[in-house]
């Protein structure tokens, strides 16, 4: 089969890799036909997170499954299936609460030696341990396309806005137009009611959220305090969403949030730093939430079923289908925010 692999220092490749074959018995083969990539890949192939060279890259993938071990009773040879980017045992105490994130024993496809030395999703087939945990069937009416962001950053979408929990009236700001921004963002409207505004500096990106019918902020033209403060008689926003992860959005997050609001940091964090000044955080009566890593298994039915009746659509964020071959090209184009989303064709 054909694979993403990492070669270290910022070099994608693809190449021949052996197939994987059932391990555990509770075990599943996925013939992948569609897998994303994503930024958590980018941080993998930046150096952000530690992989070792050799490893598949990726850990968004919609496909069909090919085997399963003894032990696997949720899905059979032949089912379509989208898998969770996080692998969870389904059996310690977090996982059994509805906090996959926090598994005891937290694994992620791709996710190099602190994911658990799992193979990635860019590729012809994929492992997929605890399946009946970690696999989830693909209604008919549902595409890949729409499916494989159900693992991830839609699922995200969902998490993050159900943390954000506006009330009807509240004004919420979601910093980022990126993907995870834009499933936020989506997730958010179609609850109804409240006041959506999208802040980025990528005139693209903003286009595209304003065409979902939110208010949107390019922050290279305008300053985002005073933007928020417009929409709110000078109060800021009632809650922020950082979808971005990185110092300048949440600095922007603590900025743009009114006194007594929310944050929510859904924006991946690995080794940055802040100064957080204490009294301010504290005069000002900020809750400030780490959503941690989205509790996939807990809300990927509800996102399903809703991808399925047509509420949530994530397949406009699709903006190059590209063969496996072309898949350093592909994450060229998505470092340098030419692309939104590219998916990949493992068999192309
Ligand atoms: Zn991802
Ligand atoms: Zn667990």
């Amino acid at each position: 089969m054909r694979a993403v692999v990492f070669r270290g220092d910022g070099v994608v490749e693809v190449a021949d890799a052996q197939e994987p074959t059932i391990e555990h018995d509770g075990d599943a083969i996925v013939r992948v036909r569609l897998a994303g990539i994503c930024g958590t890949d980018l941080h993998v192939v930046h150096g952000d997170i530690p992989m070792d060279p050799g490893s598949i890259l990726g850990h968004e993938a919609a496909g069909v499954v090919e085997a399963v071990g003894a032990d696997v009773r949720s899905v059979a040879p032949g089912d379509r299936v989208v898998a969770s980017f996080q692998v969870a045992c389904g059996a310690c105490w977090f996982c059994r609460n509805g906090q996959t994130g926090l598994c005891d024993e937290h694994r992620m496809l791709g996710g190099g030696p602190f994911g658990g030395d799992l193979h990635g999703a860019q590729a012809g087939f994929l492992r997929v341990p605890v399946a009946d945990v970690n696999l989830l069937r693909i209604p008919d009416e549902v595409a890949d396309e729409a499916a494989v962001f159900v693992g991830d950053v839609l699922t995200t979408g969902v998490y993050a806005a159900s943390l954000a929990a506006p009330g009807p009236d509240d004004v919420v700001a979601v910093i980022g137009a990126g993907p995870v921004g834009a499933c936020v963002t989506r997730a958010l409207i179609a609850d109804g009611g409240r006041t959506v505004v999208v802040l980025d500096r990528d005139a693209a990106r903003l286009e595209a959220v304003a065409s979902l019918g939110v208010r949107t902020v390019d922050v290279g033209a305008t300053n985002p305090e005073m933007a928020l403060a417009r929409e709110t008689d000078g109060r800021g926003a009632d809650i922020v969403i950082d979808a971005v992860g990185s110092i300048e959005a949440y600095t922007s997050a603590l900025e743009t949030v009114r006194r007594g609001g929310r944050i929510v940091v859904a924006g991946v964090y690995t080794s940055q730093h802040v100064e957080l000044q204490l009294g301010v955080a504290w005069i000002r009566g900020i809750s400030l939430v780490f959503a941690g890593e989205t509790p996939v298994q807990a809300l990927w039915t509800p996102t399903m079923d809703r991808v399925a009746d047509g509420t949530l659509d994530p397949t406009p964020l699709v903006s190059h289908r590209l063969p496996i071959a072309d898949a350093a090209e592909g994450y060229d184009l998505f470092g340098r925010r030419i692309a939104t989303k590219v998916v990949l064709d493992p068999w192309a």
